[in-house]
């Protein structure tokens, strides 16, 4: 199972396109995708910073981590709606970390309105598809890939979230496939 987790406020109607498309997707491998739960962002206070008025991104990590355990989850993925940093990067429109088995997305910088733009439900939840499909692929041990076209593809900009489609190219599903049998094996699921 891979479990979805909001942080937050987070629209419900972003979450239940997540889990219909991604489901949708993982439903090859036999994977269940559920959102469950949900964590309260007070419990990430220290992770704010007030001058830059984001939240350090890898600060979720360890506690999503704990979700996957309590669940037995196989990935666990967060989504906030608040503005997400890294040290030395001004914005990161998501995280991942195969070792703590978890992914965070931030929805803040994936609405039309962010750059301007009239609102566009739709576009934004294409984009937090794009987001997921490409940290959960971090998750299971897929890199950056060269192919624009492709969701592992890295995103500097909205631009390339734009660009690329959030399906995985040939090479990235194949190794894709190898990884979720491997750790399917590890997990004894
Ligand atoms: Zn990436
Ligand atoms: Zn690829």
């Amino acid at each position: 199972m891979i479990a979805i987790v909001p942080i937050g406020e987070v629209p419900g109607d972003v979450l239940s396109f997540l889990q219909t498309n991604l489901s949708g997707f993982y439903a090859r491998y036999r994977i269940e995708v559920r959102v469950i739960g949900s964590l309260s962002l007070n419990a990430f206070s220290h992770a704010f910073d007030m001058y830059r008025g984001q939240f350090l991104g890898r600060a979720f990590l360890p506690a999503l981590s704990l979700v996957k355990r309590d669940f037995k989850a196989l990935a666990v993925l967060g989504v906030v709606d608040v503005d997400l940093y890294e040290p030395g990067l001004n914005f990161i429109f998501g995280i991942a970390h195969p070792g703590f088995g978890a992914a965070l997305i931030s929805l803040y910088r994936l609405y039309p309105e962010f750059y301007g733009d009239p609102p566009d439900r739709k576009l934004l939840k294409e984009r937090a598809l794009k987001e997921a499909m490409h940290e959960l692929g971090h998750v299971f041990g897929l890199e950056h890939c060269p192919n624009p076209k492709c969701v592992m593809h890295f995103s500097n900009s909205i631009i390339d979230t734009d660009m690329k489609s959030w399906m995985y190219c040939e090479s990235c599903l194949r190794k894709l496939e190898e990884r979720i049998s491997r750790s399917h094996v590890r997990s004894g699921t």
